[in-house]
């Protein structure tokens, strides 16, 4: 397919959603799959809810991701005089209009509609036609403008996720697509473009040719459809769009803050890898047979835009964490080494050398599913270990003291590798007729603080020789 090129546009109104993550994912693997272009369109015309701060959560998002885009950011606010060049033209060509209702008008309209019983609408009172004596223009009104839509007809097309659709132009009323400024700003202000006209003209200027996007977005395609045609011309291909179902919450219900996080960032916080995100994002709504692990490349070589899911997918934590898991076992330890530090930076353990952590990475990994429960691991000879009570009380027994005081004797002396602590333990249960089922729990709550590890001469061996002496001490 030639000329594929495709665009994420979130609004900075906050951070990157799993949803729309997803959607960057897909439009990113269909672009690469086809080796078109994918952008990057920041659409920050909701002045008053976007911020700096988000934008950069959004980018520093996509880059965690490795989501790399050819073009972009493009931010629509710097696109403003490209927006009013386009409805001059609209109104110059009769599919825009003006229109100098007032709030009050509007309220009016729709009260009077509701009381004869009419579905509510706007009612077209400043669109021009041909023999039609449009209202006075008061003085003092700033109008909006109108995008004229057809008033007949049907639109039609075919979403590469829900299939056909079709939607009749009398469902559809006038949209405003463009803004007055704030009656106190500065002369010259631009007014501001509503969403389905911006996006248009973007879509367009851009040449974008498929857009994946949130199922909440359907019902604006129509009239996106409808300006796209108004502004290009009736022959001119569509972009063709996929909207994807939304993602549910475990409880059935929309993904929303309330029932968890929704943001990229809080799952990197979280210790989630992104190559593990992206897997688990493009799982969710998209499938290649029973394929459940898979790189991005196997991502970008199979995503042509079919298989995907109509209905929605349920977000499983649960899943996340396994996939998790698996990449997490097949990290280089160099790397998660950086990553456990990062996160024990956060907790105020400040680890020199990263790279010390490697080997506590290569043993604790297999059993982890963050990074998050990894640096739980690496951090316990750093903290105020205390172990509980009950812990103490099961497995540090006076059947098991003497030897521990003996171990601690023989770990004064040996040298500070796992075989010489394996070799001092075997002599230890040897001398005291013990088996390692009863004196290796012990150990682990003593110097752990935790009942299972693994292999705890491994372990031990991690530990800075003091450290392991000072807490084997009460016993
Ligand atoms: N700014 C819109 C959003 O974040 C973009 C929708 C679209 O992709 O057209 O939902």
């Amino acid at each position: 397919m030639n000329g594929v090129r495709t665009r994420i546009a979130p609004s900075p109104t906050g951070f990157l959603h799993l949803g729309t993550a997803r959607t960057a994912l897909y439009s990113w693997a269909f672009a690469r799959h086809h080796g078109g272009q994918f952008v990057l369109r920041i659409e920050d015309t909701d002045v008053a809810r976007s911020t700096d701060a988000s934008v950069q959560q959004i980018l520093d998002a996509m880059h965690w991701l490795g989501l790399h885009y050819d073009e972009g950011p493009v931010y629509q606010m710097q696109r403003l005089a490209r927006y009013h060049a386009v409805v001059e033209q609209m109104i110059a060509a009769g599919s825009a209009y003006r229109c100098y209702c007032t709030p009050e008008d509007l309220d009016a309209m729709r009260e009077a509609q509701r009381a004869r019983g009419e579905k509510t609408r706007y009612d077209g009172r400043w669109r021009p036609a041909p023999g039609k004596t449009l209202p006075p223009v008061p003085p003092d009104v700033k109008p909006v403008v109108r995008f004229a839509n057809p008033p007949t007809g049907s639109v039609s097309w075919t979403d590469l996720v829900k299939g056909p659709i079709s939607i009749s132009n009398e469902e559809i009323d006038d949209l405003i697509i463009l803004r007055p400024p704030p009656d106190d700003a500065p002369d010259g202000t631009l007014g501001v473009p509503t969403y389905n006209f911006a996006v248009v003209v973007d879509d367009w200027d851009m040449k974008i040719s498929h857009v994946f996007r949130g199922d909440e977005h359907i019902n604006n395609t129509p009239w996106q459809i409808n300006i796209f045609r108004a502004i290009a011309g009736q022959g001119t291909p569509l972009p063709q769009y996929g909207h994807c179902p939304i993602i549910l919450g475990e409880d059935g219900l929309k993904l929303s803050k309330r029932r968890g996080a929704v943001s990229v960032t809080a799952y990197q916080e979280a210790g989630y890898l992104p190559e593990a995100m992206l897997n688990y994002l493009a799982r969710l709504g998209w499938s290649h047979g029973d394929d459940e692990l898979f790189s991005r490349e196997q991502m970008v070589q199979w995503f042509d835009g079919s298989h995907l899911a109509k209905s929605p997918a349920q977000w499983d934590p649960a899943k996340l964490a396994w996939v998790n898991a698996q990449y997490l076992k097949q990290a280089d330890d160099a790397r998660l080494a950086v990553l456990a530090a990062e996160q024990l930076a956060r907790r105020g353990v400040v680890i020199e050398h990263a790279e010390s952590l490697q080997p506590g990475c290569a043993l604790y990994k297999d059993r982890c599913s963050t990074v998050v429960e990894l640096a739980d691991w690496l951090q316990l000879p750093f903290i105020e270990l205390r172990p509980r009570d009950e812990d103490l009380a099961a497995h540090v027994t006076d059947a098991v003291r003497p030897a521990l005081r003996d171990l601690r004797e023989r770990l004064t002396e040996i040298d500070w590798d796992k075989a010489a602590i394996a070799a001092a333990i075997k002599d230890v249960l040897a001398r005291h007729k013990l088996k390692m089922p009863q004196l290796a729990p012990a150990l682990r709550v003593l110097v752990c603080g935790r009942v299972q590890t693994p292999s705890i001469d491994a372990v031990l061996a991690l530990f800075p020789r003091d450290t392991v002496l000072r807490r084997l001490r009460e016993v």
